[in-house]
C-alpha cells in the first residue's frame, strides 16, 4: 500500500479528510502547488500570480503537467479554457486529456502550450463587429492570477483554467481582459499620489477589492415549470400582488426556513471547495428573498468568483428542487435584488486606502483618496449608470425601492462635516506646526463607530469602502468595475498631476488643501445622505444637474460620446473599436431581451389567459341564464360577468397592442433599444396591467399559473 500512497497522496487526502470543509480544495493554488510542484517553479509561478506577471514559457510544461495530475487524480477527463464573453456569461468548451499516440494508445497530455493558450471556436459569441472586420479567430490566454479549479457537474469534473478572450489582434473580445486593463490604471495612478506623500514605501502595487452581496430568489421548481415567464425570462411577466409583501418586515433576517438553509449550507460549502470565501447569509427583505455575501477580494478574483458564486447557486437549487433566480424583479411590487458592489483601493502591503486612520498625514491621503472618487462620480456619473443598465435592471432601479438611476454620493455626517471645514476655511483643525489637521479627532470615529446607514442610497460610503448598490443581480460585475476603476484612475491622475510639481510639492500640505476645496466647490452636488426614493430628491437633483437615466436606451448612448471614447482609450481601457463593440453588443441584448419578453407575454397571454378567462365567461354565463330560468334574481353574477366580459375586452385590445410592438424589427440595436423603450414597454405594461385585472376575479381553479402567494410563501 505504501508505494500508492506516495504516488497518490493528494487522492489519499482527499479521500481520508472530507474535501468539504477544506478550503479551496478544489483548485490549483496554495497547499496544491507547494506539494505537486519543484521550489524553484512554485515561486516563479506565485510570483506571477501575486505581481500579475506574464508567465514564464519555461515553466508552463512543469505546471500544466502538474495540474493534469491533479485534475485527473480528482477525477477530471476534461479541461477547459473558462472565459466571459460579452454575453456577460462564462464560458467553457471541454477537452479532453486523452489523446491517441500513434499506435492507437490513449495517453494524457496537456502541454504549457494548452494551458496558455486556447482556439475556441468562439465565432458565435458576440463581438461586435471585432471579429467580423479581422479574421474569425479567437483565443482564450491563461490569466495566472486566477487558480484554475474544478467544477464538478452530476458525476462530470472538469478542470477549468481562467482565461482572457481576445482576438487575434489582441483586441479584447471579454468582460476580464479590460477589467485587468483598468485595475492596471488604477495602480499607476494611486502609485504617483502616493510617491507624492511619499508613502510608496514597501508597497509595490495599488489593488482595487471588491466584495460582492448577492440577492437572490428562492421558488419552488414545480412552480417554475408552470410558469413559461419564469421558464424562458426568469421573471414573472404576469402576476397579481400577493395580499402580503413585506409591508411587516417580518422576513428581513428572519429564521431561516430548514429547506432553504439546507440549499445555503451546500451553496457554501461547494463555494468553499472552490476557494470562494462566503461569509454571510441572511433572509433578505422580500418574502422568498436572500442574501449572500463573499468576503473580499482583489477585483480580478472577486469577479470570477462572483462568476462562480451565481453558477454554483443556480446549480445547487436543482439539489433542493429549487430554483435560484438572480433576475433584479422577478416579482412586480416587491424589492428587487441587486449586487451591492463593495470597492475599495488598497496597498499589496494590506493599508486600505479608505481607511481614514488617526495621524494627519494619511489623512490628508485619505481625503485625496475620497475626493478624488466623488470627482470621478460627479464627473461620470452618466457612464456609472450606463455600467450598469440592462434590461433586468430597468425594471429595479427608479421603482420605488431600489436605489434610483440618478446616481449620487451617501458620505455620512462625519465626512460632510469634514468637507465642510475644509471648503469653508473654517477648520477645526489647524496648521500646526508646518502639519495640516483636518480634523483628526473626528477622524478616527468614522472607521470604526460608523452607524450611518443609507439603505436607499446608490453609492455610499461605508467607513472603509464604497459600496455601488445599483449593480443589477444578475450582471457580471466585471463591466461595472471597469468603467468605476476608469473614471477613477483619472480623478487620481488628474490630482496627481496638480500635486506632483515641483511648486505644489514645496507645501504639499496648503497644495494638498487647495485642490481639494476646489474639488469640492465643484463636485459637492454629487453628495446626497438623505432619501434617494423621495419624489423630492429627484427635484432636487434635478436643479443640481445631475443627470437622470430612465432606462437602458437612455443610459447607453452616453457611452457613445466622444468624451467616453477618449477617456477608456487614454487609459489603454478600451481602444475605440472595442468600446464601439460594446455599445453594439450591449443595445442588442437589450432588445433581445426585452422582445424575448414580450413573445412569451403575448403567448402566455394568447394561449393561457384569454382561453381561462373565455372559458369563465361562459361557465358565468351559463349560469346568468340557468339562475334567471329558475327564476332566481342573482345581480352580483350579472355584473360579474359584465366586468369580465369588459376585462376580456381590454385585454384582446392589449394584446393585439402588444403584438404590433412586439413584430418591430430592426437590425439597428440603438434604434430597437428606442423601440423597446417607447413602444414595447408600454405595451407589455398595459398588457400586464390587463392580465393582472383578470387574475383577482378568476377562480382559483381556472387560473393557469401558480400565483404570487403560493410562489413567495410555500418553501
Ligand atoms: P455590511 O455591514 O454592509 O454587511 P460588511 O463589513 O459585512 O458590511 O461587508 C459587506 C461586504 O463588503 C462583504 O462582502 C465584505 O467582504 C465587503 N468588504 C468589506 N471590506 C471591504 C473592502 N475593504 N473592500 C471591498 N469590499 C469589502
Ligand atoms: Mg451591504
Amino acid at each position: 500500500m505504501d508505494h500508492m500512497m506516495d504516488t497518490t497522496s493528494d487522492q489519499q487526502d482527499h479521500a481520508t479528510s472530507t474535501p468539504s470543509t477544506t478550503f479551496g480544495s478544489l483548485t490549483f493554488t496554495g497547499d496544491v502547488m507547494l506539494r505537486r510542484l519543484d521550489p524553484g517553479v512554485f515561486k516563479k509561478l506565485k510570483e506571477t500570480m501575486h505581481q500579475g506577471l506574464p508567465l514564464d514559457p519555461a515553466i508552463a510544461n512543469t505546471v500544466a503537467a502538474a495540474m493534469k495530475d491533479w485534475a485527473i487524480e480528482n477525477g477530471c477527463t476534461h479541461y477547459c479554457h473558462w472565459f466571459q464573453p460579452l454575453t456577460g456569461t462564462t464560458a467553457e468548451k471541454h477537452d479532453a486529456f486523452l489523446q491517441p499516440d500513434a499506435e492507437g494508445n490513449a495517453l494524457t497530455k496537456f502541454s504549457g502550450e494548452q494551458l496558455i493558450r486556447g482556439e475556441p471556436d468562439a465565432s458565435s459569441f458576440p463581438s461586435g463587429g471585432i471579429r467580423e472586420t479581422f479574421e474569425a479567430r479567437g483565443y482564450t490566454a491563461w490569466d495566472a492570477t486566477s487558480p484554475a479549479f474544478i467544477l464538478t457537474t452530476g458525476d462530470h469534473a472538469t478542470l477549468c483554467i481562467p482565461t482572457a478572450f481576445v482576438s487575434w489582434t489582441g483586441e479584447a473580445l471579454d468582460k476580464k481582459t479590460p477589467l485587468l486593463r483598468s485595475i492596471d490604471a488604477i495602480n499607476t495612478q494611486a502609485m504617483r499620489l502616493l510617491r507624492i506623500f511619499g508613502s510608496d514605501e514597501d508597497i509595490s502595487r495599488v489593488i482595487t477589492t471588491i466584495g460582492s452581496e448577492q440577492e437572490y430568489f428562492l421558488v419552488d421548481e414545480d412552480f417554475v415549470r408552470q410558469r413559461p415567464d419564469l421558464l424562458i425570462c426568469g421573471r414573472t411577466l404576469l402576476g397579481a400582488d400577493a395580499p402580503k409583501g413585506h409591508q411587516l418586515d417580518d422576513h428581513y433576517f428572519g429564521a431561516i426556513h430548514e429547506r432553504v438553509l439546507a440549499y445555503m449550507a451546500e451553496v457554501e460549502e461547494r463555494l468553499q471547495e472552490l476557494g470562494v470565501p462566503i461569509k454571510t447569509r441572511h433572509n433578505e427583505v422580500a418574502p422568498g428573498q436572500y442574501e449572500l455575501a463573499p468576503t473580499f477580494e482583489n477585483a480580478n478574483l472577486a469577479t470570477d468568483h462572483q462568476m462562480l458564486m451565481m453558477h454554483v447557486m443556480r446549480m445547487t437549487a436543482e439539489h433542493h428542487g429549487l430554483t435560484c433566480l438572480l433576475h433584479e424583479k422577478p416579482f412586480a411590487g416587491i424589492n428587487g435584488s441587486g449586487k451591492h458592489n463593495n470597492w475599495s483601493i488598497a496597498t499589496d502591503t494590506g493599508i486600505n486606502l479608505l481607511d481614514p486612520r488617526d495621524e494627519a498625514h494619511s489623512n490628508m491621503e485619505f481625503l485625496v483618496f475620497l475626493c478624488a472618487i466623488i470627482r470621478a462620480v460627479d464627473l461620470h456619473a452618466d457612464l456609472l449608470r450606463a455600467s450598469i443598465a440592462n434590461a433586468g435592471n430597468d425594471h429595479r432601479l427608479g421603482a420605488n425601492e431600489a436605489p434610483p438611476a440618478i446616481i449620487s454620493i451617501y458620505l455620512g455626517d462625519m465626512l460632510n462635516d469634514i468637507l465642510t471645514q475644509i471648503a469653508s476655511d473654517e477648520s477645526k483643525g489647524s496648521i500646526d506646526g508646518g502639519t495640516l489637521d483636518f480634523g483628526a479627532t473626528t477622524m478616527p470615529q468614522i472607521s470604526r463607530h460608523s452607524s450611518d446607514r443609507n439603505r436607499t442610497s446608490p453609492f455610499a460610503f461605508t467607513g472603509n469602502k464604497f459600496e455601488f448598490r445599483a449593480v443589477g443581480s444578475s450582471d457580471s460585475i466585471a463591466w461595472p468595475n471597469t468603467v468605476l476603476n476608469t473614471i477613477i484612475a483619472e480623478s487620481l491622475d488628474w490630482f496627481a498631476t496638480r500635486l506632483e510639481t515641483p511648486e505644489a510639492k514645496a507645501d504639499l500640505e496648503v497644495s494638498v488643501r487647495t485642490v481639494l476645496k476646489e474639488v469640492i466647490a465643484a463636485h459637492r452636488r454629487v453628495i446626497f445622505d438623505g432619501d434617494n426614493y423621495a419624489q423630492a430628491w429627484h427635484d432636487e437633483a434635478e436643479q443640481r444637474g445631475l443627470p437622470n437615466l430612465r432606462t437602458t436606451a437612455d443610459a447607453l448612448p452616453v457611452f457613445s460620446d466622444d468624451r467616453s471614447f477618449e477617456l477608456f482609450e487614454r487609459y489603454a481601457i478600451l481602444n475605440h473599436r472595442e468600446l464601439e463593440a460594446r455599445i453594439e453588443v450591449l443595445h442588442e441584448q437589450y432588445a433581445t431581451v426585452n422582445c424575448i419578453e414580450a413573445r412569451t407575454m403575448h403567448g402566455m397571454i394568447a394561449t393561457q389567459v384569454l382561453p381561462a378567462a373565455i372559458r369563465f365567461q361562459g361557465e358565468l354565463a351559463r349560469t346568468v341564464t340557468a339562475t334567471s330560468t329558475a327564476g332566481v334574481d342573482s345581480p352580483g353574477t350579472n355584473d360579474l360577468l359584465r366586468t369580465l366580459a369588459g376585462h376580456i375586452g381590454t385585454l384582446h385590445e392589449a394584446a393585439a397592442a402588444l403584438a404590433e410592438a412586439e413584430a418591430e424589427n430592426s437590425e439597428d440595436g440603438r434604434a430597437m433599444a428606442m423601440a423597446v423603450r417607447d413602444r414595447i414597454a408600454p405595451a407589455m405594461q398595459a398588457a400586464r396591467e390587463a392580465v393582472d385585472t383578470i387574475e383577482r376575479i378568476m377562480p382559483d381553479d381556472l387560473w393557469p399559473f401558480p400565483t404570487y402567494s403560493e410562489m413567495l410563501f410555500i418553501r
